[in-house]
């Protein structure tokens, strides 16, 4: 069994845990800096779930819960990473609406509640790569509008806006896969990144 750490200072991670538990995951919540520590002292971190919420009060809350620095390090040191909406915002290394950035581990810029105020939640079908057609929710959610490096695999993209990216071991989506039945997303994380890296 792979165990999976999901930050759990904000947001959606109760839904994250759902459905990484329903894959066969091993799934723990990280609500402060000694649920890292000692699941990193006990090898007992595969992975990393950065959920939705509300990303100014995530950065916020992780910095002063002491677990910022490592944090970056985990994934700068390779650690596999599922970001979703404000998680993306928080791995992005910068965020062209706001002069906050995070974590800057992901070579991308995004753009904050991207969609306005009137469109502000939708869901769309939508091809992902490696995937397949995946019905995606959008809450108030961020797009990736310039990437950074090219290598930077992009995954999908709706009306033109780059929604869903890789690079090496992160992955990050504008939407909400956790929101949905459909645990592909999750397999995929899991199968490809987690245990294929
Ligand atoms: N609008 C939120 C933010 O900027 C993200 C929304 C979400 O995670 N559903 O952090």
């Amino acid at each position: 069994k792979v165990s999976i750490g999901i930050l759990a200072v904000q947001g959606a991670f109760a839904e994250h845990q759902a459905m990484l538990d329903g894959l066969g995951a091993d799934t723990f919540l990280i609500r402060q800096k000694k649920d890292l520590e000692e699941a990193v002292q006990n090898g007992g971190l595969q992975g990393i779930v950065l959920p939705g919420g509300e990303s100014t009060v995530q950065g916020k809350l992780l910095r002063d819960l002491g677990m910022y620095d490592q944090l970056k390090e985990l994934i700068e040191a390779g650690t596999p990473v599922l970001a979703t909406c404000a998680g993306l915002i928080l791995l992005a290394e910068r965020v062209s609406n706001d002069d906050r950035a995070y974590l800057k581990t992901l070579p991308v810029s995004v753009k904050r509640n991207a969609y306005g105020r009137q469109l502000g939640s939708f869901v769309t079908d939508a091809e992902i790569a490696h995937i397949g057609t995946y019905r995606m929710n959008f809450i108030r959610a961020p797009y990736i509008d310039e990437i950074l490096n090219p290598q930077v695999e992009t995954l999908a993209i709706v009306d033109g806006n780059t929604v869903a990216v890789r690079y090496k071991n992160q992955l990050a989506l504008s939407f909400h896969p956790e929101v949905s039945e459909d645990a592909r997303v999750h397999a995929y994380f899991l199968n490809e990144i987690v245990q294929g890296v």
